[in-house]
């Protein structure tokens, strides 16, 4: 058991499981181990996570628990996975607690990724902690009850652009909503842009990757996939 100090936060946590890999993005397929934290600023139509913060579905008191930061460093540290991926639900709502997490995680030398929704900026500290931001703007087909102005900030954008540590990546169902996604990439200087197809059935997720190819090709991004899908389906803790 690896022994961390105190730092007197605690996290709101859905759920947390090694032995895995990354199952999007840059890193897909680098063994990793999961933090999911609880709580969501946006309610996208077709979330993936909605036991992490859709209270007309789900009892968060059964869904979630509080944790130390303490606690959870400790648990990461004892895996033998060297990626630490903190997903959501939005992580950075706890931010505080988020940067004593990275942080410790750092100085122990583990890489870390976080997942974010991109509509709050990381603050200074969490910055400096040199995690890496997988940011996945949400494009308008996640829903009419979010406006352009709930789901795109383009202070935030902006931010996790400036910071050199983000890569970008876009859940797309329709090779029309490239053009969106490069949309956003000229307004807001975003770089490392991947796209993936939704999807929680492996046939899905092919059958995305396929009609998504051309136009990703296209605009010079990067076709992305969801391999935790396409190994497990939608089964929970992979
Ligand atoms: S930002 Fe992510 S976790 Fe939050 S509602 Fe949207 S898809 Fe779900």
């Amino acid at each position: 058991m690896s022994t961390v100090q105190s730092t007197g936060l605690r996290m709101r946590v859905s759920e947390k499981f090694g032995g895995t890999v990354q199952g999007e993005g840059a890193s897909t397929g680098v063994p990793a181990c999961f933090i999911r934290l609880a709580l969501c600023n946006l309610i996208c139509a077709g979330c993936d996570t909605p036991y992490t913060w859709d209270t007309s579905r789900f009892d968060l008191r059964e869904e979630s628990y509080f944790a130390s930061v303490e606690e959870l460093l400790a648990w990461a540290l004892d895996q033998p996975e060297d990626l630490v991926v903190v997903s959501g639900g939005e992580p950075l709502l706890q931010m505080a607690g988020l940067t004593a997490l990275v942080q410790g995680l750092r100085a122990a030398g583990r890489a870390v990724e976080i997942e974010t929704n991109g509509t709050i900026a990381p603050s200074p500290e969490l910055v400096a902690a040199g995690p890496r931001f997988n940011v996945s703007p949400k494009l308008s087909r996640f829903g009419a009850a979010m406006p352009q102005t709930r789901r795109i900030i383009p202070d935030v954008l902006r931010a996790f652009a400036a910071t050199g540590l983000a890569r970008f990546k876009f859940v797309v169902c329709e090779p029309g909503e490239v053009a969106e996604v490069a949309a956003l990439e000229a307004a807001y200087g975003l770089t490392n842009i991947s796209v993936m197809p939704e999807g929680t059935t492996p046939e899905a997720v092919l059958a995305g990757m396929r009609a998504l190819e051309v136009a990703v090709r296209e605009h010079g991004y990067r076709l992305g996939t969801r391999l935790h899908v396409l190994m497990w389906g939608d089964e929970r803790g992979r």
